[in-house]
Order: C-alpha cells, then structure tokens, then sequence
C-alpha cells in the first residue's frame, strides 16, 4: 500500500535556516549511512525513513558510498521515492554525496571533475530523481586543484542537477578558500558537514563555528549521538542489535570503563533535567545557531519518536554545559 504522510507533519520539528541562505532546513536531519544498506530488511527501511518523513524530519542524507554495497542506500532511498515519496518530492531535500573511495578505479575516487560528475549522474539514476537538493564533495582531496573539485559542485547547479552546494570533512582554511572560489561563481556554499558532539569539540576547537558565522555557510553536524554512545543503550553492555556489535565503524572496544563513567556522568545531567542522554546531546549541538540541523542515523521508529523530542526542553543553563564539559572532554 502506497504511503500518506502524516497531516500534522510540520508541526512537530522546527526549521531553521542554513546560513545566509533562503533554505530552512529540520532541526533533525536523516542520513542512510548505516543499516540502510542490502544487509537489513526493506520493509524495516522503509518504514523508518516514511516515519521520520511523517515526523518533519524532510531531509535524507546519502552519499554514493553508503551500503553495503556501495549506492545500495540510495537505491533502497529511491525505491521508497518512487512507491511512497514520489507526491512529495518538492516537500524534500535530498542530498549526495562524492569524492570518497567507492572502488579501485581513478575515477571511483577523489576530487576530479570527472569523480564527481559522474558519480552524481550515477547517483540521480539510483535515487530516481532529476537533481538532488545538496550535492557535497564528500571530503578534501589535496591532490586535485581545489577550482577542479569547485568547478565541478559550480557545473552541478548549472547543469540543473543540484540545486545548492556543499563541502565535508573540509578544514576551516579549506573551507574559506571554496566559499571564496565558490562565492566568485555566484553559487554560494549552502552548508558545511563537519562530525560535532559532547564527544567530538572540533568544529569549536578549530575555528569552522566561527568561520560559518562570519562566512554565512549553515553546519549540518553528523554523529551527533557519536553513533549511540551518547545514549543510554551501552550503559549496561552492548545490547545485540547495537551498532558496536555489527558495525566497522564503531568497535565494541571503545565501550571501556573510562567511557562508561563518562556516559553514566553524563546520562545524570540529562535526568536531572527530565530528559534522555540523547536528547541532551542533541540539544547540545543545537544550541550553536551556526548549527543549523542535527544529521542523525536511527535503527527504529521508537528511537526517532525519542529523538524528535530533543527540542521540547528548556534551555541549556551555563552552569549545566560546564558539567557536560567536565564529563564529555577526551
Ligand atoms: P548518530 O550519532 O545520530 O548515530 C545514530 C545511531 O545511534 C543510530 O543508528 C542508532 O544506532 C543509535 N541511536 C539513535 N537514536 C538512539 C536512541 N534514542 N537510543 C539509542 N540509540 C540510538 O549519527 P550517525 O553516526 O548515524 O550519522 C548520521 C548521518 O550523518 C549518517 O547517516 C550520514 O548521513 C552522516 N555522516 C556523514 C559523514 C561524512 O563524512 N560526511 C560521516 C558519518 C556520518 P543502533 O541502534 O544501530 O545502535
């Protein structure tokens, strides 16, 4: 059966806008990195991300990389399209990604004119679309001229197969030198996507907060959660279905006692307030206005029914972001 989408859809999330831009974005972003690959069930997937759609959550993040295999996330995320979606399409902002390794050839790789395009025209095809919203170069890659990679996120927009830009993983010098060269083509960089949370202080610590105020690019912050560690789900072990049990990028070897003071530190600041770990967390990267949506990953309807919630406490009190400092600084 073909999905209707929630009625009330708008009126559970805020929106807020990226940068100097026109483009509001939800405060909670959806990206299909991980378990939305050819490994899980279909109908789990697709029940998750027609959820977070019903819930206000309009932006779904891709990349051609995400799997496993590599574009099964946007072939399952354009299957969803095509059958449930497809009504909706303006309602969406959908973004790729291209430039990390997706296999040995040159051109499956890397900052090239060549990379890029043709991974976004593979990219279009799997999802089932004519243009994506966002199109990113995915991460820096210092052995191609920067005005090759810029080049080719400019020809992305003329060609009317992306209708705005951006950079990731990119540092803040990097980063002004795109906008620059961006900005002298009259695309102007629409957001930046760097890793940010209580776990992860970089963007802070490196200047790219500052430099998306003064430059007015938005920051779409992924693992915001540090892929579930900061959740209540490992305090007590690893439960079977987590992510550090069944996944390469998170090992059950991070979950130490160190982490699991830190974590149970943490997990009573947030009770003390009425709210979950992972509501904190995500109201504690939200609290940048230069941040200006969450990019978040769930394995159910239940966790993106939890994590919507984020934004309905008060805010964060001085006094209560020094104890965080306390407990979520490496
Ligand atoms: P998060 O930090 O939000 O981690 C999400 C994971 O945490 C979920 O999949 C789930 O894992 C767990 N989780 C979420 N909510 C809860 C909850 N309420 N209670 C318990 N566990 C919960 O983000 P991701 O690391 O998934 O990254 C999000 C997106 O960011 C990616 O999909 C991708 O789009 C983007 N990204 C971009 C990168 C880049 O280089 N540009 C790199 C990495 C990510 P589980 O249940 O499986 O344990």
């Amino acid at each position: 059966k073909v999905h209707a989408a929630a009625e009330d859809r708008y009126e559970r999330l805020a929106y807020r806008r990226a940068g100097k831009s026109g483009l509001d974005l939800p405060a909670l972003s959806f990206g299909l990195w991980q378990k939305f690959g050819a490994d899980y069930s279909y109908e789990v997937q697709r029940e998750i991300v027609l959820h977070a759609f019903d819930l206000g959550i309009s932006h779904f993040d891709n990349a051609d990389r995400y799997g496993p295999p590599h574009r099964a996330a946007q072939q399952l995320f354009g299957r969803v399209l095509a059958k449930d979606l497809a009504p909706y399409r303006d309602e969406l902002i959908l973004s790729t990604k291209a430039g990390n390794p997706i296999g040995p050839s040159p051109y499956l790789r890397g900052g090239s004119r060549k990379s890029l395009l043709t991974s976004l025209e593979h990219s279009l095809r799997d999802l089932g679309t004519d243009y994506v919203d966002i199109f990113y170069s995915h991460r820096p890659d210092p052995t191609t001229p920067l005005e090759e990679t810029v080049g080719a996120l400019v020809s992305a927009v003329q060609q009317g197969k992306a209708l705005y830009v951006g950079v990731s993983n990119y540092s803040p010098e990097q980063t002004r030198d795109a906008a620059e060269l961006l900005r002298g083509a009259g695309v102007p960089l629409l957001v930046h996507q760097p890793r940010y949370s209580i776990f992860d202080r970089r963007p802070e610590q490196d200047g790219l907060l500052k430099l998306a105020a003064e430059d007015g690019f938005g920051l779409v912050v992924y693992s915001p959660l540090a892929q579930g560690l900061l959740t209540d789900k490992y305090l007590d072990g690893i439960p079977a279905d987590a992510r550090a049990r069944n996944s390469q990028f998170l090992s059950p070897d991070v979950i130490d006692d160190t982490y699991r003071l830190r974590a149970a530190a943490l997990n009573r600041i947030a009770e003390e307030r009425g709210q979950s770990l992972a509501q904190l967390a995500l109201q504690w990267v939200l609290r940048q206005p230069q941040v200006t949506s969450a990019l978040i990953g769930a394995s159910s309807t239940r966790q993106l029914d939890h994590n919507v919630r984020a934004l309905d406490f008060p805010p964060l009190l001085p006094e209560e972001l020094a104890m965080i400092d306390e407990h979520g600084v490496h």
